[in-house]
């Protein structure tokens, strides 16, 4: 292949996500963005949203891997394939960096718990792994949202503190997390974005359960039924 093909291949690879786009191709990466972008099947579109209040003059920035709750070596591992070492103020090697990093530990070893729950536990799992189970979320959400991780990895969190309250018989809770991950994915994906509307429906089915004065029954509500949260559909969002 002659050197200006490689070359012209190789900014292709490094720029794409699904496509190359003008403008959100040129967003660098940061281990804390503060832009999340996700594929809009409704709009046919790659859409761009701010997760947070962003300075004038502040650089945009979204995350080039699903890295929010991964060691500093394993986002580093991974971002290899686009030729770059991360500097963000997470990554660098100062006291504040360090700190930071302790959290994105605590995060991982949070996260691989709450997996081994999931895949074991979730349909049969004794009453105490649920237990755990919400704990853990609940302990996810609680690190994501001091440390300004605002973006889909947090609304994850939520969906499963949601599904281990309606596990353990507890609507009002449910409906409650339910509800914050619902305003995570309107700031995240946008209203427009068909993953919003099928989980506004289930937040409604929730309150009306939650209203009535029948007793909860969490299988009438498919959203519980499956073990992967609805936030990890690649159709929904390619969450990078
Ligand atoms: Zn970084």
């Amino acid at each position: 292949m002659p050197q200006l093909h490689r070359r012209v291949l190789a900014v292709w690879v490094a720029n794409c996500f699904g496509d190359v786009f003008l403008l959100g191709s040129r967003i660098n990466h940061s281990c804390a963005p503060n832009v999340h972008f996700a594929y809009n099947s409704a709009l046919g579109k790659q859409t761009f949203h701010a997760i947070r209040d962003i300075e004038a003059g502040e650089e945009l920035a979204i995350m080039y891997i699903n890295g929010t709750n991964r060691t500093r070596g394993q986002r580093q591992d991974e971002l290899k394939k686009w030729g770059f070492r991360c500097n963000c103020p997470i990554c660098e090697d100062t006291s504040r960096g360090r700190k930071k990093e302790e959290k994105r530990v605590e995060l991982f070893r949070l996260d691989q718990e709450l997996a081994t729950y999931t895949r074991f536990n979730f349909q049969h799992g004794p009453e105490d792994s649920w237990k755990k189970a919400l704990k853990a979320a609940q302990r996810m959400a609680g690190l994501q949202k001091s440390e300004g991780l605002l973006n889909r990895d947090l609304s994850i969190s939520y969906h499963d503190a949601a599904r281990y309250s309606a596990r353990l018989g507890d609507a009002s809770m449910a409906l409650l997390w339910a509800e914050k991950e619902l305003e995570v994915d309107r700031y995240c994906v946008g209203v427009d974005h068909p993953h919003y509307s099928s989980e506004s429906d289930t937040v409604r089915q929730l309150r009306e359960a939650v209203e009535s004065s029948l007793p909860f029954d969490q299988s009438s509500i498919k959203w519980f039924d499956s073990c992967d949260s609805p936030s990890n559909d690649n159709e929904a969002c390619a969450v990078m």
